[in-house]
């Protein structure tokens, strides 16, 4: 067993209202840059959709993440020989006009107009090419299911699910995805870079590419199957989400979950086996790979669990915020929150509770006796999103929070706790209240709990420049 800590986070998908403002700051401290035009660390994509850069959830278009291959675990885009050939010209890149051309306006037409009958009015002027463009594609282009009229058959969620929905889903559901990189444990795009730039952070896990190693081959931007690695077209450098270390190192959520207006993000520390990474991210079937992940995380409160941790190095004040950690209880302890995409095999530790929804009013009360089931957001959808397809977890996930729903319910209004509720789904009524707490009415230093930087962390690990295990496989 090797013990280590990641900073991770979780964001509850019921209660995102797609304001982007997580978006915002984000943008306006890391990206806001010569270079960085196009780039959103944090974007928020609606659901149906196919999102930023377009299909970036299609691995068999743009090859990202990890496979196994003759039963070995491989990039899905090749090797080294694979790199070695292709060097120059990296054949699953995706195009500027697949993220989009970004754009700004005119303003000045507007202030320095001279006085007419008309309002002014300003045109969209290129970012890359300072000429007048014709808008067709935008980072949040399909916002609130716009224009998915043409592009929601192309979302890869919709597999095996009732052509009936399908074809109908427009009128059916809906939902928001924030997404950010992801701090895998295994993370493809450090797997995939021939120069060795980007690195995890033994401390805290946070993913990084060190500017002055990065030589623009670009490996890592198509490596990452989530596509959260960015070109800077003025530096030629890569570049991505930092996790806002400056901040988390000072004891600070990261500025997207800080201003998140619906409250829905936690932050906090897991403590994990290394040792076991390599097992979880080789697990025959996908649908293995996230039974195996939740192994991987280990429950702080256990003695043997601190003792190993304490001798690999682990900080006690690193340990204190494990304990504490919302992350952990929400992703481990009651099963309500979700990876996205373990199939890419990546491990990510940017994790999502699933949406609940409105009762269909047209659902066969005789055939769908199961409330999940009468849900607008089909199960097998969630599923594909979260669990490589495999219902059971994201229908335990569904139940749990709509009987925490009714469990309060009955506190509330008819002043008793209806004990059975919470038993049916394998909890008890203090966990009620627990969950009930943290994702209605939890305050900043609940939902946020980060230890502080310590010296002793200074000049302790040597091994920087690797996966979240030992040895690079690429
Ligand atoms: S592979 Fe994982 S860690 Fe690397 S950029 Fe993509 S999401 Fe982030
Ligand atoms: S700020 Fe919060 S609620 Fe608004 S879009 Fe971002 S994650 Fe969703």
């Amino acid at each position: 067993m090797k013990i280590k800590s990641q900073t991770a986070m979780i964001l509850n998908m019921d209660k995102c209202i797609g304001c982007h403002t997580c978006s915002i700051p984000c943008k306006n401290v890391w990206t806001n840059r010569k270079g960085a035009e196009y780039m959103w660390f944090n974007n928020v994509e609606c659901k149906p959709g196919i999102g930023y850069p377009k299909k970036w959830e299609n691995q068999e278009i743009h090859r990202g993440g990890w496979h196994l291959k003759r039963g070995k675990l491989e990039l899905k885009a090749g090797g080294r020989l694979h790199k070695g050939l292709n060097i120059f010209h990296n054949p699953d890149l995706p195009a500027i006009d697949e993220y989009y051309e970004p754009w700004s306006y005119d303003y000045e037409r507007l202030i320095s107009s001279p006085r007419r009958r008309h309002q002014p009015s300003i045109r969209p002027r290129s970012q890359l090419t300072g000429d007048h463009i014709k808008l067709r594609w935008g980072p949040n282009w399909e916002d609130d299911l716009a224009g998915l009229s043409e592009t929601g058959s192309g979302d890869i969620n919709f597999r095996r699910l009732e052509v009936s929905l399908f074809l109908q889903f427009r009128n059916v559901f809906m939902f928001y995805l924030p997404r950010l990189c992801e701090h895998c444990l295994n993370p493809a795009c450090v797997a995939s870079c021939p120069s060795g730039a980007l690195y995890k952070r033994d401390e805290d896990g946070i993913v990084l590419v060190d500017q002055e190693r990065c030589r623009g081959w670009r490996y890592c931007v198509s490596g990452c199957p989530y596509k959260k690695v960015y070109f800077n077209w003025k530096t030629g450098r890569a570049e991505k989400c930092i996790f806002c270390y400056p901040r988390t190192e000072a004891g600070l959520t990261t500025l997207c979950a800080h201003t998140c207006v619906g409250r829905i993000r936690y932050v906090g520390v897991f403590l994990y086996d290394a040792d076991r990474i390599a097992a979880a991210a080789s697990m025959i079937s996908a649908a293995e790979v996230y039974p195996a992940h939740l192994d991987v995380l280990l429950d702080p409160n256990d003695g043997e669990v601190r003792k190993a941790a304490a001798a690999d190095g682990i900080s006690d004040n690193v340990m204190e915020a494990a304990v504490r950690s919302p992350v952990y209880r929400l992703a481990k302890l009651w099963r309500l929150a979700l990876p996205l995409h373990p199939e890419y095999r990546t491990l990510p530790m940017v994790w999502y509770i699933p949406p609940l929804s409105p009762i269909r009013s047209h659902a066969d009360q005789n055939r769908e006796n199961d409330l999940i089931d009468r849900l607008r957001i089909p199960v097998t959808y969630l599923a594909n999103l979260l669990t490589a397809g495999d219902e059971q977890p994201v229908r335990l996930a569904l139940k749990r929070l709509s009987a925490v729903r009714q469990y309060m319910r009955t506190v509330r209004l008819d002043n008793k706790a209806d004990t059975a509720l919470m038993e049916e789904v394998g909890l008890t009524d203090d966990d009620a209240e627990q969950i009930y707490r943290l994702l209605a009415l939890a305050r900043y230093d609940e939902r946020f709990v980060l230890p502080t930087a310590t010296r002793e962390h200074t000049g302790v690990y040597t091994d920087q420049g690797r996966c979240g295990f030992a040895e690079s496989t690429g």
